[in-house]
């Protein structure tokens, strides 16, 4: 025992907010801590544990509870409740939790806990220990947060553009929903502002974003809100191949169609398919999922298309009828990483969920972004007009995206001079996502700070 105690430098105890979009990065980021000689124990909630199969030969799992351990979020009876009970389960479980920990020959030396849940640094201080607050968004978005937070910016927004440090004028649709869409989801809006509860008080605010990717946003929030930059928190084999065997983020919440997916594209030629995936949650009304069908459809390219079992039924019959399956794969969910590593495709259609917009960044795919709400409008935003790696389809006055916007934004980027660009520009932040990561790189020497600070607290 005493040989394994000192066998790595500090045990970190990871805390994610129980959703495939915030266990991935904080996944990938123990791995990487690992890898630079930490210890490290994820702590998912019962039911994902349960009904999930995590895998990692380097992370260990554990487990906490929200509270609804028989269904998780989609047994709670609204989003607040969801949000209370978390609160109070987690906390009670995860002070249970660290106190086993503490008993044993592994005791945790600091928690990293995802910003969704302040109150996590509440019952690391009563156990006296270091924690680190991670945002699983980017920069952008946390400062507009930030902002919104302390009154800086007056909602309902009333005067525009939007002026904020560091970023570019935002008119109204490229705020996050709950900003632009005053009012909407209160519970959730509570939730991203409440990350600046007691940041102050974290000893260490972790980014899952990179220097070069926003450099003008992290200077400026800096001056005011301490922060460390840390990713792209995506497998290393995608990157700078120096973490052993991390290939994927091992935790699925929905079953993969991975064989299938690889097999196919492996028959299409180069930069012919375009692959379609909205991330695990959105639900899209039938409208606009039989616009995106018959946009596909009269842009004619191959298509992979990830549909998840809630979404099946508003795919249009006569349009599953009449695609081929050279023509088409539809999957329930994807190995993405793999997905968009293929030279097969050539553009990623994407609800620009921060995992898939810094997935694509890292992998240089350009992409037509439909964001649905939450932070892929800004994460949109800065797609378009700040990397200029993609489009954004607008909706009409009926709040749907029709089919010649998509087949025209799909052509645009699969076949027009701008797609040229915007492959030319992708491939570049690919190469400066792999520096930010590789040895010497700002993540690398950010995430060797955070490890020496932790090993020498001890
Ligand atoms: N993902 C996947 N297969 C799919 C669709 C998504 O592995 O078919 C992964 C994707 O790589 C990303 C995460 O699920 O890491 C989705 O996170 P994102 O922030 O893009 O969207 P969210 O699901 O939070 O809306």
């Amino acid at each position: 025992m005493e040989k394994e105690k000192r066998s790595y430098g500090a045990h970190v105890l990871a805390l994610p907010y129980p959703s495939q979009g915030h266990i991935n990065p904080m996944l990938h980021f123990c791995k990487r801590l690992v890898s630079k000689g930490l210890k490290a124990t994820l702590a998912i909630t019962t039911f994902i544990s349960n009904t999930m199969d995590p895998k990692s030969d380097s992370v260990q799992f554990d487990t906490v509870s929200d509270g609804y351990d028989e269904g998780g979020f989609m047994q709670a009876e609204s989003i607040q409740a969801y949000l209370e009970r978390l609160e109070v389960s987690g906390s009670q479980t995860l002070a249970e939790l660290i106190k086993r920990y503490q008993s044993s020959d592994h005791p945790i030396d600091c928690v990293v806990y995802d910003a969704f849940s302040p109150w996590a640094l509440k019952v690391t201080k009563q156990f006296g220990l270091p924690g680190a607050t991670f945002f699983t968004q980017p920069c952008c978005v946390n400062y507009i947060y930030y902002y919104a937070y302390h009154g800086f910016l007056k909602l309902p927004v009333s005067s525009l553009p939007v002026s904020i440090p560091g970023m570019p004028l935002l008119e109204l649709p490229d705020m996050p929903s709950f900003i632009y869409v005053h009012g909407s989801y209160p519970a959730y809006f509570e939730l991203v502002l409440n990350q600046f509860l007691d940041v102050e008080k974290a000893d260490y605010v972790l980014v899952n974003t990179f220097y070069k990717l926003e450099d003008k946003v992290v200077d400026t929030m800096s001056k005011v809100s301490p922060l460390i930059t840390i990713g792209p928190t995506i497998p290393s084999f995608y990157l700078d191949k120096r973490v052993e065997n991390d290939y994927e983020y091992g935790l699925n919440l929905f079953h993969s169609d991975g064989s299938n997916c690889t097999h196919w594209l492996s028959t299409k030629p180069k930069g012919s398919v375009v692959y379609i995936s909205f991330g695990s949650m959105a639900n899209l009304v039938q409208e606009q999922m039989e616009e995106i069908a018959w946009g596909l459809k009269g842009s004619n390219y191959n298509f992979l298309w990830v549909v998840r079992d809630s979404e099946g039924e508003k795919i249009p019959e006569k349009f599953i009828d009449e695609t081929t399956s050279e023509k088409g794969l539809f999957v329930k969910w994807s190995p993405q990483l793999e997905v968009l590593s293929s030279e097969a495709v050539g553009c990623f259609f994407s609800h620009c969920g921060w995992n898939s917009a810094i997935e694509a960044l890292s992998l240089g795919v350009p992409m037509v972004v439909m964001p649905q709400w939450t932070d892929q409008t800004t994460n949109a935003k800065f797609v378009q007009d700040v990397w200029k790696v993609g489009v954004r389809v607008r909706v009409d006055e009926k709040g749907i995206v029709g089919r010649e916007e998509i087949e025209g934004h799909v052509r645009e980027v699969m076949e027009g001079e701008r797609g040229k660009e915007m492959k030319k520009n992708a491939m570049k932040w690919r190469d400066l996502a792999k520096e930010a990561v590789s040895e010497g790189g700002t993540s690398d020497l950010n995430i060797n700070e955070f490890v020496s600070k932790l090993i020498n607290s001890k």
